[in-house]
């Protein structure tokens, strides 16, 4: 099911250009913040989630292999 919008987690809004199939982001692009890095959008489902259980900490740098 396609969800109607995702997260952008750069800035947290809701992005509604993206495209998905088979469960997965297939492309997105955040107007806001220009963020179009797929691993950076999470459903609102995914979200909430993050949220809650604090995995998610804005403060720790993210796994990159930059
Ligand atoms: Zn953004």
């Amino acid at each position: 099911m396609t969800p109607d919008y995702l997260i952008c987690l750069e800035c947290e809004s809701p992005v509604y250009i993206f495209e998905w199939k088979d469960g997965v982001v297939r492309e997105a692009i955040c107007e806001l913040c220009g963020n179009d890095d797929v691993s950076q959008f999470a459903t609102e489902d995914e979200y909430e989630d993050l949220s809650m259980d604090r995995r998610f900490d804005r403060s720790s740098p993210p796994a990159s292999d930059e």
